[in-house]
């Protein structure tokens, strides 16, 4: 069955440049993914979703990657958000956001990526808490964060105390006094999703809106979720790269064809290791196999990218198929650098092997 309906990818396709090199294209993305019913896919029956396993999502992830990354990406940030959703114990807060995230009448911003380096000891964090009259008030900052839709977000953040101990994570609404939308950064690529920077001054962080009170607990949890979503970008791109480098060539013999036989199978390859992983389980309790297949993903990316800019030639640096095949070179050099970037990646893999030699 496909993925996506014949009418999104043809929106798709129609947006792809613009949704990477205009912001104000990207404002339209989240309610025509939510009217295509994607961000309930792989969300447990309860909770108002389909009930499909975790693949369910990868596979919307990787659909909408072929044809447009800054499209997979936004819906990458929704329901990473929901995944936040389904790891919290705060069943009030949960109740009054779901059908919100799940309908897209809300835009769910995961603003985690300092607190993931933070506790890859890479960083410290950069939104810290104090309690004033029994209120935590939140002062800092969050650089990047995407799906900051203008009419409506609420962003995930992880705020220690005045040393950065013993850190939560928390849910705050774009209209929370004291919160700051700065104005879309200026991206080279994916300009079309919302992303910006905030300021925080002094935000009132109740219990109500606290997704979890321990973010070493939480983050942990909902990282492979995070992770498992995210190697569908790399798929969705790279098969998109692969198919275009095939229609270059033509049907005639090319000095490239093995290296894209080669290339195609390794893809067919990680989806099923990837998909199968996802739905028994086993991704999940192996941390390492799963940070290995998240890199995979990139050098996966970046190879069939590589191998339609040689398909291509010259006409790589011309005209319409010189622009597809621009976009999905600066939609790679994006997977390199989307938290966990390819640096933390291995800075993650190299403690593994320390704690675990194999
Ligand atoms: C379009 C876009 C959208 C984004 N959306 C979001 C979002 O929604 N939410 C979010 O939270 N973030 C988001 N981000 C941020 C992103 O995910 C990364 O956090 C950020 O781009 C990478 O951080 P960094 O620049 O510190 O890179 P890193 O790879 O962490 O660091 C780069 C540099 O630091 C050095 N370095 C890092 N670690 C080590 C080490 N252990 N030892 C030695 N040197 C080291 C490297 O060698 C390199 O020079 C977005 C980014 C982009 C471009």
């Amino acid at each position: 069955m496909a993925v996506l309906d014949e009418s999104l990818i043809h929106w798709l396709k129609e947006r792809a440049e613009a949704l990477d090199t205009h912001p104000a294209e990207g404002d339209a993305v989240l309610a025509r993914l939510a009217q295509a019913g994607l961000f309930a896919v792989g969300v447990p029956q309860a909770e108002g979703g389909t009930g499909a396993g975790p693949a369910a999502a990868v596979r919307v992830v990787a659909g909408l990657a072929e044809h447009s990354l800054s499209a997979a990406f936004v819906f990458w940030a929704q329901r990473a958000f929901i995944e936040c959703l389904l790891a919290s114990p705060n069943r009030g807060l949960v109740r009054k956001l779901m059908p919100e995230l799940l309908q897209g009448r809300l835009a769910g911003a995961p603003g985690l990526s300092n607190a993931m380096k933070f506790l890859g000891g890479l960083d410290r964090l950069r939104v810290s808490g104090s309690t004033v009259s029994g209120t935590m008030r939140l002062d800092g900052s969050v650089a990047w964060a995407t799906n900051l839709h203008r009419q409506g977000f609420v962003v995930a953040i992880a705020a220690g105390d005045e040393r950065g101990d013993n850190p939560s994570v928390i849910a705050v609404p774009h209209d929370a006094p004291g919160l700051q939308r700065e104005p879309d950064l200026d991206l080279l690529a994916l300009r079309g999703t919302n992303t910006a920077a905030l300021r925080l001054s002094g935000v009132a962080a109740g219990e109500a809106w606290q997704l979890h009170p321990q973010a070493r607990v939480f983050l942990p949890a909902i990282r492979p979720a995070f992770i498992g979503l995210q190697c569908g970008l790399g798929l969705g791109l790279a098969r998109a790269s692969l198919r275009a480098a095939r229609h270059a060539v033509g049907g005639g013999h090319s000095m490239l064809a093995g290296d894209m036989l080669a290339l195609e199978a390794a893809t067919d390859d990680y989806a099923g290791a990837l998909f199968a992983g996802l739905d028994d389980g086993r991704l999940c309790e192996r941390p390492r196999e799963l940070l290995q297949l998240r890199l995979r993903m990139v050098e996966l990316a970046a190879g069939a990218v590589q191998l339609e800019l040689q398909a291509l030639g010259g006409r790589a640096l011309l005209g319409a198929e010189g622009r597809a095949f621009s976009r999905r070179s600066r939609e790679a050099a994006f997977l390199t650098v989307v938290t966990p970037t390819v640096v933390q990646l291995k800075n993650d893999l190299a403690q593994l092997a320390v704690q675990r030699p194999q």
